[in-house]
């Protein structure tokens, strides 16, 4: 893959992206409006937007209604569960993991591990996203074993393991990538969180002490979307990377998604700065607008991914509820638990009931899904949004093209039939 160029902006090279923009004017189901390529968004982007924030969240708005036309935003009831705080990475923007050895380092029993899960089914929930650090000394039965098993006592849907633990697991266990991943799929594993995406720019991923260059995530990403194993992407911005280094991730998921069509979602957050070395240095949180324009970008860019996410956790729910009217199509999590950005900031909570009346008050029909994004029912009732759902598994959402996995949800065998599920904040 070619790496991405920077332009500069002007008004020559501007105008046929301004073109293009305004094609999406005329976004409906079943039509797409022309791609606008990297280079035609740095000379809308860079050095500052030059359309503004209100045109393109409008725009962003009008592709998420073109995506989704029935008026449908859906979250998630889940728990994230972090099995292992241990990791042998020092990522600099990280205020959960524990070298080996250090104090407060912990493993969760797997009999711990079936409690959470069992009071997350309590609870309503469909799934759980399990994530962790790279542990030097677990071997590969142990996560093999825990998936089984949890496969074995639960009808849940098990969105877990990064690719950069994927990755830690190579290195624990002299596997491939690709055998790491087809014992993880043989035990149980419906799909991977888009976790340790970060920037996918190595020169932004040195600074941040990533373990995993750009190009091993996204071969860990194409070697699970050949598996059928769905995946969700993500962005982790606003922790001093440059703009143009935006818009390059942005490509690079964008044309592995034209290659696979494995990302089933997009979720961008923002950098939360406590209690992480890397906040001594950015200690300012992304503020809403900023985010919001992002966001929208990100719903626009993103032309061959069918939902996009926005990060109530980071950014408050006020700001998600503007986020669903910025090309948004999903609220995330109702975060039965949390404990990888808490520590680093994110303290913002809510209840199932409060993310269906954000639904609601932003003039959308709250509906619940799994990990695969696909519609389990309206959830609890009666009450705004609740009414009928559709057909079992179906997302009749996207009705945009074959670009866009079908029905908006997870593709390939992986997901054929699968029980409820889901992710949220991934790292
Ligand atoms: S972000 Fe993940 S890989 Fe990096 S230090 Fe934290 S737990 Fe380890």
């Amino acid at each position: 893959m070619p790496a991405p160029t920077t332009a500069t902006r002007s008004p020559r090279n501007a105008a046929p992206a301004l073109e293009k923009l305004r094609a999406f004017e005329g976004a409906a189901p079943g039509w797409r409006p022309p791609r606008i390529e990297l280079e035609e968004w740095e000379a809308l982007v860079l050095p500052e937007p030059l359309v503004p924030d209100a045109d393109l969240r409008r725009l962003a708005d009008l592709e998420r209604a073109a995506l989704h036309p029935d008026g449908v935003v859906t979250y998630v009831v889940d728990r994230n569960i972090n099995y292992s705080n241990v990791c042998t990475s020092i990522c600099n923007f990280c205020a959960f993991y524990r070298s080996p050895g250090e104090e407060g380092g912990y493993v969760l029993e797997h009999e711990e591990i079936f409690r959470k899960v069992e009071e997350t089914i309590a609870l309503g929930g469909s799934g759980i996203l399990m994530q962790g650090g790279l542990h030097p000394d677990l071997p590969l039965s142990w996560y093999t074993t825990l998936l089984a098993e949890l496969k074995r006592r639960y009808p849940i849907h098990l969105h877990c393991f990064s690719p950069t633990e994927v990755y830690g697991l190579s290195e624990v266990t002299g596997l491939s990538w690709r055998e790491v991943l087809v014992a993880l799929v043989e035990a149980g594993l419906d799909s991977i969180p888009g976790g340790g995406g970060e920037i996918l720019v190595d020169q932004v991923r040195r600074k941040r002490r990533s373990k995993v260059s750009s190009e091993e995530w996204l071969a860990i990403m194409e070697t699970a979307h050949e598996l059928g194993l769905p995946t969700t992407a993500t962005m982790m911005f606003g922790h001093g990377e440059e703009l143009a280094h935006r818009l390059q991730h942005l490509e690079k998921l964008r044309r592995l998604q034209d290659r696979t069509g494995g990302f089933i979602a997009f979720i961008p957050w923002s950098f939360q700065p406590d209690n992480t070395p890397l906040g001594k240095v950015v200690s300012t949180r992304m503020e809403g607008g900023e985010y919001l324009r992002w966001l929208a970008i990100c719903r626009l860019y993103l032309d061959n991914v069918a939902n996009v996410q926005v990060s109530w956790l980071t950014q408050g729910l006020d700001v998600g509820r503007e986020g669903l009217r910025s090309g948004a199509n999903d609220l995330g999590s109702t975060m039965i638990e949390e404990n990888v950005i808490r520590p680093a900031g994110a303290r913002h909570e809510a209840t199932e009931e409060v993310l269906r009346r954000t639904i609601v008050e932003a003039g959308f029909v709250p509906m619940v899904r799994n990990a695969a994004y696909r519609r389990l029912g309206p959830g609890p009732g009666p009450g705004p949004g609740a009414g009928p759902a559709p057909g079992p598994g179906l997302c009749p959402g996207s009705a945009r093209g074959p670009a866009v996995a079908a029905g908006g949800g997870a593709p390939g065998p992986a997901s054929a039939g699968a029980p409820p599920g889901e992710p949220r904040f991934e790292s």
